[in-house]
């Protein structure tokens, strides 16, 4: 039976099980981001420097064809676990996958090479909607910390790229391409023996069991589907397709990142500070550092604002997250405009940019991870998680699409349409939130659905 807390009600610390999920899912974006930093650069180098001598665009379009990819087979990983596995057994199939297939890649030879970043696809679609899925189950429904939860989860991703870049970043780039790949495959295996000695222990019995099926029960409901999805489970499965959509132009911003705001940063921005010049790569790091430090006081506003009743509404907080998008490209504008005058921007317009980029990513990204554990119907919910990694599929190729354009548009060009698109978005979504809140009937407060059969088996935890 669910266990249920009246809805903003706060209890103090957090489920030992978070610290758990923390360090798995920090040692998986260290090997996830540890890797993705050397792979152009390993496929771009010269052969006498044990690269494979790739062009740029061959290079940039297998990047963008693997980071689809792999924001793609979540919605797979998610279907199987919800209805074959349950999510723990999911995350540790991913896991053993993803060392597999690092440690393919410290191989030599091309057939191993696609077999490594294959395994690699397929292990990210088991482990990643099914970690994040766990962490909404430590916290009964109307618990309060569930979003300050996903926050501090957020900090262990954010974490682990830290560590990737600069652990397998160092490694790669200066003992040998090998190196760094194979400790991505460390790291993730540190990560897989942490979650096997410690789950039993810390989380109890969340994602043991696949989540149960419905129950169409005598209801005021009608069910409404073949799978007797009755009428309200309808309404909040399309209130996550629709925030997803809007979540889209966020991601399409953000991985500018990697991009041209890279490219432009290296081209155009005086990168000198105290007399020594910055590498362009320091500043993806930027984002990281924010987000880690920024997220304990964006964790306390949400847990002040809930113990006081007054919670935003995830769609509210996101809309947000457009807003700050979109302010940060603003600084990106004034940073093209100063280079066109001066030849040279000032590194801070970019540190700025990426300073709101961080604000809004933990205004957007932690919160929707959460809402879709509160919102989805309990059958589906890291299914639908898989949802929400899609838009990160569409945005990663519609960032590198968009990122190219600057041929033809020029940098402002290309700055000034995503501000403008994110401002947009973000003031939309603040004029649907009322209506997508009425979608979800409750559940994003963390209320009992009002739909009496709602046969909602969602896990929790007993050692929450
Ligand atoms: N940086 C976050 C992560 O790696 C979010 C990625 C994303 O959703 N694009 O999980």
């Amino acid at each position: 039976m669910q266990s249920t807390v009246a809805a903003g009600e706060t209890r103090k610390g957090h489920p030992p099980g978070l610290y758990l999920l923390f360090a798995t899912e920090m040692w998986e974006r260290m090997s996830y981001y540890g890797m993705r930093g050397l792979l152009v650069l390993f496929l771009t180098a010269k052969v006498a420097d044990g690269g494979l001598a790739w062009t740029n665009a061959a290079a940039l379009d297998i990047y963008g064809t693997y980071t689809g990819l792999v924001y793609l087979t979540p919605i797979l990983g998610g279907y199987i676990a919800d209805r074959y596995i349950g999510q723990r057994k999911a995350v540790v199939i991913g896991a053993v996958l993803m060392v597999l297939g690092h440690l393919l890649l410290a191989l030599p030879g091309m057939a191993i090479f696609y077999a490594g970043l294959g395994l690699l696809i397929v292990g990210n679609g088991f482990f990643k909607p099914n970690i994040s899925t766990m962490v909404g189950g430590l916290y009964p429904k109307g618990d309060g910390r569930r979003d300050a939860g996903f926050t501090i989860f957020y900090m262990g991703i954010n974490l682990g790229a830290l560590l990737g870049n600069f652990i397998c970043g160092t490694l790669g780039e200066k003992v040998g391409w090998h190196w760094g790949f194979g400790s991505a495959g460390v790291g993730m295996f540190l990560g897989l023996i942490i979650f096997l000695a410690l789950s039993k222990k810390l989380l109890g019995d969340v994602g043991l069991a696949p989540a149960p099926q419905p129950v169409v029960a005598a209801s005021s409901a009608t069910p409404s589907s073949p799978r007797g999805f009755t009428r309200q489970e309808i309404d909040r499965i399309i209130a996550i397709f629709i925030i997803s959509m809007f979540v889209v132009v966020f991601w399409t911003g953000f991985e500018q990142a990697g991009g041209l705001m890279n490219l432009y940063t290296n081209q155009k921005v005086d990168r000198t500070m105290f007399g020594w010049e910055v590498p362009t790569t320091w500043f993806q790091n930027f984002n990281s550092i924010f987000v880690v430090s920024l997220a304990p006081v964006v964790a306390l506003v949400w847990s002040f604002m809930s113990a006081r009743g007054k919670d935003l509404s995830s769609a509210v907080k996101m809309a947000l997250g457009l807003l700050f998008m979109g302010i940060g490209f603003v600084f990106m504008m004034g940073a093209s405009r100063e280079s066109e005058l001066l030849g040279k921007a000032a590194s801070w317009w970019v540190i700025a940019a990426y300073l709101f980029h961080s604000v809004g990513e933990l205004c957007l990204s932690p919160v929707g991870l959460s809402m879709v554990t509160k919102v989805a119907p309990a059958r589906v919910v890291s299914a639908m998680m898989g949802v929400w990694f899609l838009a990160n599929a569409a945005a990663n190729k519609l960032a590198g699409v968009l990122g190219s354009r600057a041929d033809k548009l020029g940098e402002m060009g290309v700055f000034e349409a995503i501000a403008i698109g994110a401002i947009a978005s973000g003031v939309l979504l603040l004029a649907l939130a009322p209506v997508i809140k009425r979608m979800m009937h409750g559940t994003d407060q963390g209320e009992t659905p009002t739909d009496s059969s709602e046969s909602d088996g969602r896990p929790v935890s007993s050692a929450a």
